[in-house]
């Protein structure tokens, strides 16, 4: 070994992760004892990695064949050490893991403090180490990785840490061990029954044994007197027996004397039975609840849990939990797509099994426990296991039961929908075996519910007779679409309208279609709407009258838009802009706009046709009528205004303007106009001056 190796290298630490820790180190939060349950469970996830790999690789095992947590206080020294067996870290995984690289959650973790979040959330930020703080001003953390030599990370928090080739320590076959110098004030988490307290609120359902070393009197034979003697002298280390002669009143001459010994051992604290074998009838719910607050690094019981055994052909057993709030990154991509603890005949496997559970369901939280998988899952293996196709399978199956379980409780739904609906929508766009299952759990704002939410099923409910089509809008937000001109016709016939105004909901509805066999129509694309005989009759009759002037104005228009209709569907509102039936919506076309990195080879063919509708009960259309039969389409103040008729329409219809400045220049020249402020000190309104400067003008000269 050289030199350069037994020396200490210094580390920095991000800026974040320095404040966090001084946050951490300094504050007065009494609820301190979650640091064990955090630095558990990491040992807890240290063992899940290396039972991983040794499926594949049984080698990976027999530098510490043993898997377990072990807890060591040590009154005399002030520290309690916090070891595993698990796999380890290497001197890279030292660097990365621990401080320089920064994680997403340190920054929303401390914001969410800000905001009054509770410290005992660390964990679900991905920074549950620095937890060890609460209890502790220094910290070592030795250990071994197969791949490479033992270690000593050493940190007192402040900006910088250190990392040294550890050549003073016990040797560890494999895995870490975390010893904390405790602060003065926080001694009792050295204290046996504290320990044993703390392990069963946090700990209890981590599958590996927590040992906890106490030190214990028993009575044995006492040794001739000469060997104690011996023994006492050996007796410098805190760890080594210290014996003490009794007197034993009731003992005879011819016995062998008892003496008392104090011994230390390891006393195994989560003896428990696995909590998915046990009959769910004979489960209580705070045992579900701390079995949850374990597996899932909540600070908060469950909202809802499942559990249930599937026997015949397969058989396996499962606890699945739905939470009740979406955690920070819950569509953040690179994060896991599975919370799912995979377990084959009781032994840990894998909790990262992306096959057992759809991606939109990636917020349950929950084990499965398989009898008929194979040991030595490897991860080729998973991928195209039919055994793990059937258990996913029924695990959707149970957990829409569930979802509809949630669904007979207001209160509950309420929670369950906001923390997940776009979950749900998620589901109806890629699941197209349960879509029709899952679209009774949708919810929206309507016409006729502005406050409460409804489903389709009460929405049918209100329909009245001669609507068949269910009816929604799409836009930004609900304050823009509640105004639109598109629900007045739909208002005036008593039709419902639903508010879509999530992303998601376009991508959900373009997949959904229908509802229990009505269609689902966006009354911003082109449809036909429910009419009466004599609607008919006065539609044909209007139509007849108004084609000259829409043929006017898609000559005026001419490829901005697709056609120039009259249209029926509008009442208050002159004119609106509505889109295909099968390109993107306005609305669509927005949300694609806002996206990045989209593939812009699309929007050519999905690019929203604009199709151009006219009120012919508008007494503006009416009049723009009169007046385009008396000068002529050619006329500039007629073009002028079927082009401010035009932008407008796009306005209130959803899209943004390609070119907001000339919609000024005309909106402008028409408060000139209302002012009378004289045409020749300002721009014209009706003879606008050429030039190409002037972006008013360079779409005047479009439209020539
Ligand atoms: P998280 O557990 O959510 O990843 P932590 O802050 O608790 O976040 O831990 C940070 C990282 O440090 C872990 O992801 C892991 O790579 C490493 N780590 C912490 N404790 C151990 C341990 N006992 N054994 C191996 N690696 C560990
Ligand atoms: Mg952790």
């Amino acid at each position: 070994m050289s030199d350069a190796d037994k020396k200490s290298e210094s580390y920095e630490f991000t800026a974040e992760i320095s404040q966090l820790m001084s946050l951490i180190i300094n504050t007065v939060y009494s609820n301190k004892e979650i640091f064990l349950r955090e630095l558990i469970s990491n040992a807890s996830d240290a063992l899940d990695k290396i039972r991983y790999q040794a499926l594949s690789d049984p080698k990976q095992l027999e530098t510490e064949p043993e898997l377990f947590i072990r807890l060591t206080p040590n009154k005399g020294l002030k520290t309690f050490e916090i070891r595993d067996t698990g796999i380890g870290m290497t001197k890279a995984d030292l660097v990365n893991n621990l401080g320089t690289i920064a994680k997403s959650g340190t920054k929303s973790f401390m914001e969410a403090l800000s905001a009054g979040a509770d410290v005992s959330m660390i964990g679900q930020f991905g920074v549950g180490f620095y937890s060890l703080f609460l209890v502790a001003d220094r910290v070592q953390v030795i250990t071994k990785h197969n791949d490479d030599e033992q270690y000593i990370w050493e940190s007192s928090a402040g900006g910088k840490f250190t990392i040294t080739l550890d050549t003073v320590n016990e040797r560890i076959g494999r895995g870490t061990v975390l010893r904390l110098f405790m602060k003065e004030d926080q001694l009792e988490y050295l204290e046996e029954k504290r320990i044993k307290d703390v392990v069963k609120r946090h700990s209890e359902f981590v599958s590996y044994p927590i040992q906890l070393v106490v030190t214990k009197e028993v009575e044995v034979d006492a040794p001739s007197a000469d060997k104690v003697e011996k023994e006492l002298d050996a007796d410098s280390d805190d760890k080594n027996p210290k014996i003490e002669e009794v007197k034993d009143e009731d003992a005879k001459d011819e016995k062998p004397q008892k003496i008392k010994e104090m011994v230390t051992e390891n006393e195994e604290l989560n003896k428990v039975k696995p909590l998915w074998t046990r009959n769910p009838a004979e489960v209580k719910p705070e045992e579900y609840a701390a079995f949850y607050k374990s597996i899932s690094n909540d600070w908060e019981d469950h909202l809802a849990v499942k559990h249930f055994s599937v026997e015949g052909q397969l058989e396996f057993r499962a606890i699945l939990f739905i939470p009740k709030r979406a955690p920070f990154d819950l569509f953040e991509s690179k994060k896991k797509k599975s919370n799912i603890k995979l377990y084959v005949k009781r032994v840990f496997i894998t909790d990262d099994a992306e096959e057992l559970i759809p991606e939109w369901m990636g917020f349950v939280k929950g084990v499965v426990d398989s009898e008929d998988l194979p040991l030595n899952l490897s991860r080729e293996v998973l991928q195209q296991n039919k055994i793990l196709k059937v258990i996913r399978k029924n695990i959707v199956k149970k957990l829409i039961e569930a979802f509809n379980e949630i669904a007979e409780d207001r209160e509950q739904f309420d929670k369950f929908y906001t923390a997940f609906s776009k979950n749900l929508k998620l589901g109806v766009h890629e699941d197209s075996q349960n879509r029709q299952a899952l679209a009774k759990l949708l919810r929206y704002n309507s016409t006729k519910s502005s406050d409460e939410l409804t489903s389709f099923e009460d929405y049918i409910t209100r329909m009245p007779e001669h609507q068949k089509n269910i009816y929604f809008i799409t836009g930004e937000s609900i304050k823009s679409v509640e105004k639109s001109p598109f629900l007045d016709a739909l208002k005036a016939k008593n039709f419902e309208v639903l508010y879509m105004v999530d992303p998601i909901d376009e991508y959900a509805m373009a997949q959904l279609k229908e509802f229990d066999n009505r269609k689902l129509v966006d009354i911003t694309k082109d449809f036909e709407l429910e009419e009466t005989e004599e609607e008919k009759k006065q539609r044909e009759a209007e139509d007849k009258e108004f084609e000259p002037l829409a043929a006017a104005l898609k000559e005026i228009l001419g490829d901005q838009v697709e056609k120039v209709v009259v249209s029926h569907k509008l009442v208050d509102a002159p004119a609106a802009i509505r889109t295909g039936q099968f390109g993107w919506s306005a609305n669509m076309e927005r949300i694609m706009r806002a996206q990045a990195l989209r593939d812009t080879s699309m929007s050519a063919y999905m690019a929203s046709k604009k199709t151009f509708e006219i009120s012919p009960k508008s007494p503006i259309i009416k009049e723009l009528k009169n007046k385009v039969e008396a000068d002529g389409a050619e006329d500039r103040t007629v073009k002028d205004l079927t082009t401010l008729l035009y932008e407008t329409a796009l306005l209130t219809s959803g899209f943004t303007l390609d070119e907001p400045a000339s919609f000024a220049s005309r909106i402008n020249r028409l408060i000139s106009l209302g002012l009378n402020i004289d045409e020749a000190e300002h721009e014209a309104f009706a003879e606008p001056t050429p030039s190409t400067e002037d972006n008013s003008a360079s779409v005047m000269e479009e439209v020539d």
